[in-house]
């Protein structure tokens, strides 16, 4: 099995990466990316773990990036963690990541809510500071039952997560990626908030930046979703990925090791890196 899309504890996952990737290992997972939220930090831990069990390794990132104000994810897999152009971007993307946060909880607390106790809980936690990490901190704090509450009711779409919309270009992540020797992938196509023509001009535009790839299956995605996606790719002549976006054991809809089968019309995004797998191996 090969799942290029998770997370661990140095973004929002609830896993440390060597925990991840023997997870995965015990799931049967053959290729495993880590593909945490603009950090590499995690890498150098998975990538060692997925040696001792016999995992191939892909070093990834999952970036997120600004396409007419809307927020887009781009995974950037089998990157070289230490290219200087990556190190820098996401040394700035840490920096708005933080201040993004400072401004979502300056915003809660004008709501009435604890805004720098929960600041101060997000950075107690590990890893570098998401929406996800201050959802679990409202939860925490009895202020929303669960997770899919804090999004719907201040983090979600139309509420606090306006402030979302400044990340770079979609054509500058590319680039970054580009320049670090990996793979640009664009993340769970059909989960963006747009018409199918604006997905279409997202495709058109991603692959005109240098854009080589579509994640055609992502965890909790339905068959119909896979069916558009593989059309989408072939269309706009990019390969496909396939990924969980595993976070936690406790979120069971991306289970991690799922069986992600790519449709036989999409060239897999491995293929072209040297990656071959058995037949009948999905
Ligand atoms: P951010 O990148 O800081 O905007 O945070 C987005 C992260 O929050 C995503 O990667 C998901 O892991 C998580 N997330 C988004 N929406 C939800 C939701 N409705 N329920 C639980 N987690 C969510
Ligand atoms: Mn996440
Ligand atoms: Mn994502
Ligand atoms: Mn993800």
């Amino acid at each position: 099995m090969i799942d290029l899309h998770t997370h661990s504890n140095r973004s929002d996952g609830a896993l440390a990466p060597a925990e991840l990737v023997t997870r995965a290992a015990a799931a049967g997972v053959a290729t495993l990316a880590l593909t945490d939220h603009d950090t590499v930090d995690g890498l150098d831990e998975a990538g060692h773990a997925a040696k001792g069990l016999g995992v191939e390794f892909v070093p990834g990132v999952e970036i997120s990036a600004g396409w007419r104000s809307q927020a887009i994810h781009v995974l950037g897999l089998w990157i070289d963690p230490r290219s200087p152009a990556l190190s820098a971007a996401l040394a700035s993307q840490a920096a708005r990541r933080r201040d993004r946060m400072r401004a979502i909880c300056a915003q809660l607390s004008a709501k009435g809510l604890p805004g720098e106790r929960l600041q101060a809980e997000v950075e107690a936690m590990a890893g570098l500071p998401t929406r996800a990490h201050l959802a679990l901190a409202l939860v925490a704090g009895g202020h929303v039952r669960r997770m899919e509450d804090a999004f719907r009711i201040h983090l979600g779409r139309g509420r606090i997560a306006q402030i979302a919309a400044d990340w770079p270009a979609l054509a500058e992540v590319v680039a970054w990626i580009v320049a670090a020797g990996g793979t640009a992938s664009l993340a769970h196509p059909t989960r963006y908030a747009l018409s199918a023509g604006a997905r279409r001009q997202l495709l058109a535009d991603f692959a005109a930046a240098g854009g080589r790839s579509l994640e055609v299956v992502t965890g909790g995605n339905a068959a119909h979703h896979v069916e558009t996606c593989a059309a989408l790719a072939t269309r706009y002549g990019l390969s496909g990925s396939v990924g969980s976006d595993f976070h936690s054991p406790d979120r069971p809809w991306n289970t991690l090791g799922r069986s992600l089968k790519l449709p036989a019309c999409v060239i897999p995004a491995w293929r072209e890196r040297g990656v071959f797998e058995p037949s009948g191996q999905m």
